[in-house]
């Protein structure tokens, strides 16, 4: 039976089976029968971009829980089951008055992927909140916990992205969030968005925030797209110092280790904002999102994605990658 693939881009594509759990037995039950078969575990969808069919099983979440499970003076530990929609999570926390999670306010997607993807936005990544992930291998059923110490946590990037890709199910994440709000503000301009506010606290970020992604972003269900289709460059400084030459304007960060160039800055100037290629295309706001203009096919995105790729290098010299998932 043939089941179609929800995903925010908007592609078409179908899995030859879609298999749902509700708890870890239930999971470890479903286990023995995927050996020998292609397996995805998807989420939300929201940063997966399909190339075609997926031939074998796709499976999902529907561990829904949320509960704080210890408390110190400072800090509460809250255990999230993966199924629960992530800006859910963060609105439960802002509600209970805890803090950590408010610049990650609107991400769209559900738990367990922001173990994943290490999800971040204003200058707040998912690791520095994610206290431990509790998974499922889905070879043999047996139950691991890693400490974030032990999830190789970089930009955009996890132990469960890259080296055991695809081998562990997460069931639930446990997040350290703050009792009184510390802000983090340094990222853009959202200090300056927000110091005018006599009563700043979490509520206020995660208010600014949403105003601000929503006039930035587009809104997956006018306009399929995944959020930022590449990951912003890091170049050694000695690339950077020789760029900075020819481009004197070029934004930058500094970074431990390099320098992190934006990406969308990169790929405006290959000219690409706002451009369309096929039924693909690059976003009028935003030059590192890429959108879906109606009926795009993943390989279409692929082809725009593989031009703007060899742009960005033939005119910098400087590779860009996908931070989505291509399947
Ligand atoms: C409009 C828009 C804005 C966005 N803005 C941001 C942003 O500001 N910052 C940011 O970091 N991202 C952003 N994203 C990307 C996206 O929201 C995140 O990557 C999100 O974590 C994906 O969640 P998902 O549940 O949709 O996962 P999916 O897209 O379904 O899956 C993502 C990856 O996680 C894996 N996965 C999902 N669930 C599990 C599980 N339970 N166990 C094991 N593996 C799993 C999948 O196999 C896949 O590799 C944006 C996307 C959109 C559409």
């Amino acid at each position: 039976m043939y089941r179609r693939i929800d995903n925010t881009f908007g592609i078409e594509a179908k899995a030859n089976r879609w298999l749902e759990y509700r708890s870890e037995d239930e999971l470890r039950r479903i286990v023995p029968t995927l050996q020998g078969e292609h397996v995805l575990h998807v989420g939300a969808g929201s940063n997966l971009l399909f190339t075609k069919d997926f031939d074998g099983t796709v499976l999902h979440s529907d561990i829904r829980f949320v509960s704080p499970v210890s408390m110190d003076a400072d800090s509460v530990w809250v255990r999230v089951g993966a199924a629960i929609v992530w800006d859910d999570f963060v609105a439960y926390s802002i509600a209970n008055g805890w803090s950590g999670a408010e610049n990650l306010s609107l991400i769209p997607g559900e738990v367990g992927a922001s173990a994943v993807q290490n999800i971040g936005a204003y200058g707040v990544e998912a690791k520095d909140l994610i206290d431990q992930v509790e998974c499922i291998n889905l070879s043999d059923g047996t139950r691991r916990v890693f400490l974030n110490e032990e999830c190789n946590y970089a930009y955009r990037s996890s132990i469960f992205k890259h080296e055991l890709k695809g081998q562990y199910a997460v069931t639930y994440v446990t997040y350290r969030l703050k009792k009184s709000f510390v802000p983090h503000l340094d990222y853009g301009n959202l200090r300056e968005q927000l110091v005018s506010n006599p009563s700043l606290n979490a509520a206020a970020v995660r208010q600014k925030i949403i105003e601000i992604r929503r006039s930035k972003l587009p809104d997956p269900e006018e306009l399929g797209n995944a959020g930022s289709f590449f990951m912003n460059p890091i170049v050694t400084r000695e690339q950077f110092e020789a760029l900075r030459v020819a481009y004197p304007l070029m934004p930058y960060y500094d970074v431990p280790n390099g320098v992190k160039i934006p990406a969308g800055w990169l790929i405006e100037q290959c000219g690409w904002k706002g451009r369309t290629l096929g039924r693909a295309g690059v976003y009028e706001k935003q030059a590192l999102i890429l959108v879906n203009r109606g009926g795009a096919t993943g390989e279409e995105v692929v082809r725009l994605c593989r031009t703007i790729q060899q742009d960005v290098l033939n005119k910098f010299g400087i590779e860009i990658h996908a931070e989505v998932n291509l399947i």
